[in-house]
């Protein structure tokens, strides 16, 4: 039987200790406080903002949510993201994506305060990831997946990693990171002119194309001995299904992620860590 990845314990294990940090954070001055931006009411959006929201709770942080009109203007959503950027009491901040169409020609990620930047996807944190510094915020997807593997002692260092996809909020980040964790890192995209010849030869496949059923047996080598990494996340028939045939490969492989409970979680999870650590940087700033 492969392992099972799961996020439940890794959550369990460790949210002691985020309680904690945040209410040391709070008796030094300053109480995490996260603000969310939502344009319209998109339910797959409206879902991944309730988990923060009560995420938050949990932590003892607090959690605002800004909701905007589907039909928004460009001046008003900018005011709004000022407003975020400059209030003192919100620690970490961010516009949930996707935006609708009038507002996809700004760069919406750029516009959020680096200091406050809780999602990663800021081009100064990201040229940290660049320089291969590690140590400050990483974008929470990628963040939660070496979490993942860091707590299921899988070492990326030297391993053949294979990642299916090449946005700026999961695939490009991830391999930066894998990277400069000593990883051999190949991305895959939707131009890849044979996959299966590239996740065969993988040690550990990382799936975040957005596809159901992408990854098969038909994409594994003989030995089960890779690690599968399901970031997909996809609607069949109402139910949410990740990019690997789960009930295809499971016999198949040395470990593997469940679609739900698996990265999705784990995304959260890191999102808390980062409101901790903007938080701890801004009282930082303050005592400066
Ligand atoms: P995206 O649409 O921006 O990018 C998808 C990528 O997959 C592209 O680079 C594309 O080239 C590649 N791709 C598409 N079809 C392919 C194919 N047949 N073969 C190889 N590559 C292919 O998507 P995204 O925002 O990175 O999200 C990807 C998936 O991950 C979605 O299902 C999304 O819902 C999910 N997601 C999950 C989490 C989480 O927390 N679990 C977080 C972010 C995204």
């Amino acid at each position: 039987m492969p392992i099972l990845l799961k996020a439940a314990d890794i959550i369990a294990k460790y949210s002691p200790e985020l309680i904690k940090e945040s209410n040391f954070l709070a008796s030094d001055g300053l109480t995490p406080y996260l603000e969310v931006v939502l344009v319209g009411n998109n339910p797959a959006s409206e879902s991944y903002v309730a988990h923060k929201e009560k995420f938050c709770h949990k932590i003892g942080a607090k959690f605002k949510l800004t909701r905007l009109k589907e039909d928004v203007g460009e001046k008003e959503f900018i005011d709004c993201i000022k407003g975020m950027n400059e209030n003192p009491e919100v620690t970490g901040c961010f516009v949930q994506l996707p935006v609708p169409n009038q507002l996809r020609h700004l760069n919406i990620t750029q516009l959020i305060n680096p200091t406050k930047d809780v999602d990663g996807f800021h081009l100064k944190t990201v040229t940290d990831i660049y320089q291969g510094n590690l140590t400050g915020i990483l974008p929470c997807t990628p963040k939660g997946i070496i979490t993942l593997l860091r707590e299921n002692s899988i070492n990326p260092a030297g391993k053949d990693i294979v990642i299916i996809g090449r946005s700026y909020i999961v695939g490009k980040p991830l391999a930066l990171i894998l990277e400069a964790m000593n990883g051999t890192v190949t991305i895959c995209h939707s131009k890849t002119k044979d996959l299966a010849k590239h996740t065969k030869n993988a040690d550990i496949i990382i799936s975040a194309a957005g596809m159901p059923n992408l990854i098969t047996k038909q994409h594994l080598r003989s030995q089960p001995d890779q690690v599968l990494i399901d970031v997909g996340m996809n609607k069949v028939n109402g139910k949410l299904v990740g990019d690997i045939s789960f009930e295809d490969v499971h016999d198949h492989v040395k470990a593997i992620t469940p679609v739900p409970g698996g990265v999705g979680p784990m995304t959260v999870y890191s999102l808390m860590q980062n409101l901790l650590t903007t938080t701890k940087n801004i009282i930082k700033q303050r005592k400066v």
